[in-house]
């Protein structure tokens, strides 16, 4: 998988890309990475890409024509057309299920915003809109390094466990259960016991039980997309009711 980002902050991304599993993932050619500096598709002396918005109001906006030229061209250099990201926060909620449909993709180009965002028209050349949630960020780098990373350790080979990456919180709708490592008890605390049992009929039952709970206090949101037995929803439903409101610590 290739992806490649196009920001007025080019260097940013290479520090954290190169860094770990994300190093490791490009060393083994799980996934390529390049990232253009929009400043090269300008054509005055100050390469200039923000220019005062019409109607007034407060900051500098993107201007259109670098990001067209840029976006045009990025996408005849190599032969798979990129699925083109726009990151805003007028875009639709990341999750981890845009992170699996984005993983089967060829190409992806990100675009990353900055200032108080871009010319609405430049948002024509966005296959999506994304947006990383309901606050502001500075720029689109960080939304960039955030997909990147979430599809990455989706990609056969990514990470050294093949069962991690779905074994994971979302990965069916449910948050991931509590776990525990060494020592089985630190200044008092303990492990559930059932996990030091090597029963591991009644290990996956404990988790999954486990799983159900936490996401009946913390996110109960999830709940609903689901699949939960009879027994599993009237365990939710009593967490619920129990915890109240604010109950979740
Ligand atoms: N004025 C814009 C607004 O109110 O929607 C915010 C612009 S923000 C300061 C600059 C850039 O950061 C955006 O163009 C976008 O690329 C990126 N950005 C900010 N918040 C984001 C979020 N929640 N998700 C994804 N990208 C974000």
């Amino acid at each position: 998988m290739r992806f490649e980002t196009l920001s007025v902050f080019p260097d940013l991304f290479a520090p954290y890309l190169e860094t770990s599993i994300m190093g490791r993932a490009q060393a083994r050619g799980i996934f390529e990475f390049e990232s253009y500096d929009l400043r090269d598709w300008t054509h005055d002396r100050h390469r200039t890409v923000d220019d005062a918005p019409f109607g007034g109001g407060q900051g500098m906006l993107m201007k259109p024509a670098p990001i067209f030229e840029a976006v045009r061209d990025i996408s005849k250099r190599h032969p798979a057309r990129p699925h083109v990201v726009f990151f805003t926060p007028c875009g639709r909620r990341y999750d981890e299920s845009v992170a699996e449909r984005l993983s089967h993709e060829e190409r992806v180009l990100l675009v990353c915003g900055r200032y108080e965002g871009m010319d609405e028209r430049a948002y024509e050349l966005a296959d999506e809109r994304i947006s990383l949630g309901d606050y502001v960020l500075t720029g689109g780098e960080l939304a960039a390094l955030v997909v990147i990373d979430s599809v990455v350790r989706l990609l056969p080979g990514a990470l050294g466990d093949e069962m991690s990456a779905r074994d994971e919180s979302f990965s069916d709708e449910l948050l991931e259960y509590a776990q525990y490592t060494r020592p089985s008890e630190y200044e008092g605390r303990g492990v559930p016991e059932v996990l030091l049992s090597g029963d591991h009929a009644a290990v996956a039952a404990w988790r999954r039980r486990n799983a159900v709970e936490r996401t009946a206090l913390w996110r109960p949101d999830l709940l609903d997309g689901a699949e939960l037995t009879e027994e599993e929803r009237a365990l939710a439903r009593a967490v619920i009711e129990s915890s109240g409101e604010g109950g979740a610590k």
